[in-house]
């Protein structure tokens, strides 16, 4: 039998089944998660057409064809969910699902590169147990069937090409070819924190991170104007706009740090003029995190990757804040994280090139392992703290990656001053 082309499968609207992730493991708190899941997801899919649906223990997702590619986009931007896949309902009936199985086995190797050649095997679960078969029966009965249609097909239990997943609740589904989820859990349920999001590969990835931990998020970038063009500017708020929407909307505070910049290039030591911008943008970055009720910093920062980034520099940049400092790349290598940000989606934009404000003040020879107490005494004599209450009350404010900011949180929180 021909493997059937994916526009032949006759269906006018698409049902994706989504499974959760670690919420599946909370215990008491289980509802809230599952709650504000379902928030984030009606939020991403608004203006799709799509519905939701929870069955016992799944939540689905209902769209009229035409709206999938809207749909999976949402679904990809959901964080804890382990995964999601395009699913038949049939009946509960044997011969149904026997059909099912047999039509997902079509049209998945005919996606599948190599097609009717792959390996696969079939995985059941049976909720309703007044179905006729148990798993075992539903297992060897659906993997003969899909044999007896595809003989080119081969069972194989360990690593298949190809999973066909039978469930049986209130009704059946049947899917193969499950997209990886972001898991972890559903952002804004973790609490909120200020990305310091430069134009690099690093931050963003940094973020979104966070952001997959249940974390919503908003970004400071620091502007050198005119050192730097508008057009990095811009590369930030478009990478504000890529992390913005995995968490329903950030938003993006820019500094003009010229002045800061200026003063610490006439009155510090070249070698110490990166860790004391480092410095500068840390306590700024901490005065607009308190304002803004957020309750902690989050940096793009791994160990020794550049020399602003030693622990012993390090232990100078954190000595003039006391909010806690998330650095979720810490001890992640470049290429990893050049990976992350290509699965993100940030990666392409980060490599443009248009300079950060750090780049242009570098000095040839930056010191490697800062004193925290000489540069406490270097970053005294700077006398910042009016520039940068001036920086930041001329701060300009962009909402991006979703029309409003936050919004599971926005009803719990305080109004802003
Ligand atoms: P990235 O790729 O994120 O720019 P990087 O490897 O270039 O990081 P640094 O330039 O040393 O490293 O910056 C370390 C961290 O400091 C960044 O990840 C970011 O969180 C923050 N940072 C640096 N420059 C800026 C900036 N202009 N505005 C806001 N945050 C910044
Ligand atoms: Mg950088």
């Amino acid at each position: 039998m021909e493997a059937l082309a994916p526009d032949a499968f006759p269906l006018k609207e698409r049902i994706y089944i989504l499974k959760p992730g670690e919420l599946a493991l909370k215990g008491g708190n289980r509802r809230s998660f599952e709650r504000a899941l379902r928030h984030n997801l009606k939020a991403l899919l608004a203006g799709s057409g799509a519905v939701i649906n929870r069955t016992n223990g799944r939540l689905l997702v209902k769209c009229p064809a035409e709206a999938a590619p809207l749909v999976e986009d949402a679904l990809a931007h959901l964080t804890g969910i382990s995964g999601w896949a395009r699913t038949r309902v049939c009946d509960k009936t044997v011969e149904a699902v026997m059909e099912a199985c047999v039509d997902c086995a079509g049209e998945c190797t005919h996606e599948h590169a190599g097609a009717g050649a792959g390996t696969f095997k079939l995985e059941a679960r049976r909720t309703d147990k007044s179905f006729p078969l148990d798993s075992y029966g539903i297992r060897s009965l659906g993997g003969e069937r899909v044999l007896a249609a595809y003989p080119n097909l081969k069972v194989q239990l360990k690593k298949p090409e190809l999973v066909i997943e039978v469930e049986i609740r209130e009704r059946a589904y049947v899917y193969g070819l499950e997209h990886k989820g972001l898991r972890g859990l559903p952002a804004g349920t973790a609490g909120r924190g200020l990305l310091l999001l430069s134009g690099g590969i690093d931050s963003p990835v940094a973020g979104q991170l966070m952001i997959c931990r249940g974390m919503a998020i908003d970004g400071v970038y620091f502007h050198a104007y005119p050192y730097t063009s508008d057009e990095a500017r811009q590369k930030v708020l478009r990478l504000a706009e890529i992390i913005g929407r995995y968490c329903l909307g950030m938003r993006l505070y820019t500094i003009g740090f010229t002045a800061v910049q200026m003063r610490i290039k006439e009155r510090a030591p070249l070698e110490w003029t990166t860790v004391l911008l480092r410095m500068a943008m840390m306590a700024a970055a901490e005065t607009l995190a308190r304002q803004r009720r957020l309750q902690c910093l989050i940096t793009g920062e791994s160990l020794s990757q550049v020399a602003s980034q030693t622990i012993e520099n390090i232990t100078c940049t954190q000595s003039r804040v006391s909010l806690p400092v998330m650095r979720p790349l810490i001890g992640l290598d470049k290429e990893g994280i050049t990976r992350m940000a290509e699965s993100i989606g940030s990666y392409e934009t980060s490599i443009l090139p248009f300079q950060d404000c750090c780049a242009l003040f570098s000095p040839p020879h930056p010191i490697l392992r800062g004193n925290a107490a000489e540069a406490g005494e270097l970053y005294e004599k700077l006398e910042l703290g009016e520039l940068i209450a001036t920086a930041l009350g001329e701060a300009r404010q962009d909402q991006c990656g979703y029309p409003e900011r936050n919004p599971v949180h926005v009803s719990t929180l305080p109004p802003l001053k």
